[in-house]
């Protein structure tokens, strides 16, 4: 691929927490002719799909797949529930919540926005007692991401289900799980989430341009009084149209036909053998981390992302120098900081189509950048984390 004159025998490393690398069986799966989506084909294809997507969202309820990036099927989330001028609470997770405020923001809602320290969960404690003290129900959703990509931070939605259970309040739920599906652990039906929101290029073994909403009933009924403006991201042509395999618009096929057979490799290896071989990674990650002196960003160990870490620099030091050193000298792409942590940390992703060996070259790729670097550090993260993997 000619992005670059400098040739660099061998795979590059792609370690960023989305896009991630997408496996051989995936890339070949979608190197198929496009087909009639509108003929016969396409409806068989489709209904597969449209059925088995439910599998990793955990859910039997309608699960809507536009051809968009994830940023798409969070607009899709408000304009087909809320109507303008709704009140909705929110966190400040990271980086992305504060984008998914931004939405909400330009459709004119009111934004109860939690402040957060960019190193902590939503607090299912806080949502308990914003709900609590909502007497009048004003609070028509409560929007939290599952996993900060930004952060490496995870937010408990069990808990915060069991928070807005507690306050008995008729809130909807929006979760963000781009960074999570097929790679956390995610029940949108046993939480009653409302509205799930998906992406296909994290955990869900793909390329970037599928977007997803998994929805509830409850979110239906909230459709049919919603006001604000939907017409690309209107979910009943979706919904009648998807009812015989079809799409209102041309649907991105070949993605679909990814799609499927990633369902195929998740559903073939075990969603809960694949939320275990995530933690293993991650934790493996950690106890290098740790090893070389250097701070996970994530403070609470319950906390703790399986699908990607996020290390701080010391103070004085540039996350972004290192990662160059990194890409330039052993060909890895590790995350860069985003916004208020620019600079501070970098991030190393370990989802999605992941082995051991991988993760022992990607981290040996850290160390080695750590030692071309300036950054005070210990050696020998690499060799705790392969004693813990033996
Ligand atoms: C990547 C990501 C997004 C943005 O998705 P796009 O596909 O870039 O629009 C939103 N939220 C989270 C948690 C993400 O990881």
């Amino acid at each position: 691929m000619a992005i670059s004159n400098t040739i660099r025998p061998g795979r590059h490393f792609l370690q960023i927490p989305g896009p991630t690398n997408v496996p051989d069986r995936v890339l070949r799966a979608m190197d198929y002719p496009t087909i009639d989506h509108r003929g016969p084909d396409f409806a068989e294809l489709g209904l597969r799909v449209l059925d088995r997507i439910k599998l990793i969202f955990k859910t039997s309820e309608p699960v809507i797949i536009f051809p968009a990036s994830g940023t798409g099927a969070w607009e899709a989330a408000m304009v087909n529930t809320l109507s303008a001028g709704d009140k909705i609470l929110m966190f400040e997770t990271g980086h992305f919540s504060t984008l998914w405020y931004d939405i909400a923001h330009k459709f004119k809602l009111e934004i109860d926005f939690v402040k957060g320290d960019w190193r902590t969960g939503v607090d299912p404690n806080i949502v308990e007692s914003k709900l609590k003290e909502d007497t009048e129900k004003k609070i028509k959703a409560v929007c939290a991401v599952h996993n900060e990509t930004s952060t490496g931070v995870t937010s408990r939605i069990g808990e915060i289900r069991k928070a807005m259970d507690n306050a008995d309040h008729p809130a909807l739920l929006f979760v963000d799980t781009i960074s999570s599906l097929g790679s956390i652990d995610y029940r949108h039906e046993e939480w009653k989430v409302d509205v799930t929101v998906g992406g296909s290029q994290k955990g869900l073994l793909l390329p970037p341009g599928l977007s997803f909403n998994a929805i509830s009933s409850k979110a239906l009924d909230a459709y049919k009084n919603s006001d604000l403006p939907k017409s690309y991201w209107d979910w009943e042509p979706m919904i009648e149209n998807n009812k015989k395999g079809y799409f209102p618009y041309t649907p991105a096929t070949n993605l679909l036909y990814g799609l499927d057979e990633a369902i195929n490799i998740l559903t073939e290896e075990g969603l809960e053998n694949v939320f275990n071989r995530h933690k293993r990674f991650a934790e493996a990650t950690r106890i290098a981390v740790n090893a070389w002196g250097l701070e996970i960003l994530c403070k609470n160990p319950d906390e703790y992302s399986s699908s990607l870490t996020a290390v701080l620099v010391p103070e004085g030091h540039d996350a972004d120098s290192l990662r160059k050193i990194i890409l330039d000298d052993f060909n890895m792409s590790l995350g860069t900081g985003l916004a208020k942590v620019a600079g501070k940390v970098f991030r190393i992703g370990h989802l999605g189509d992941f082995n051991e060996l991988m993760l022992a070259g990607t981290l040996s790729g850290v160390e080695m950048g750590l030692m071309k670097s300036k950054i005070p550090f210990n050696k020998g993260g690499i060799l705790k984390a392969l004693e813990f993997l033996c």
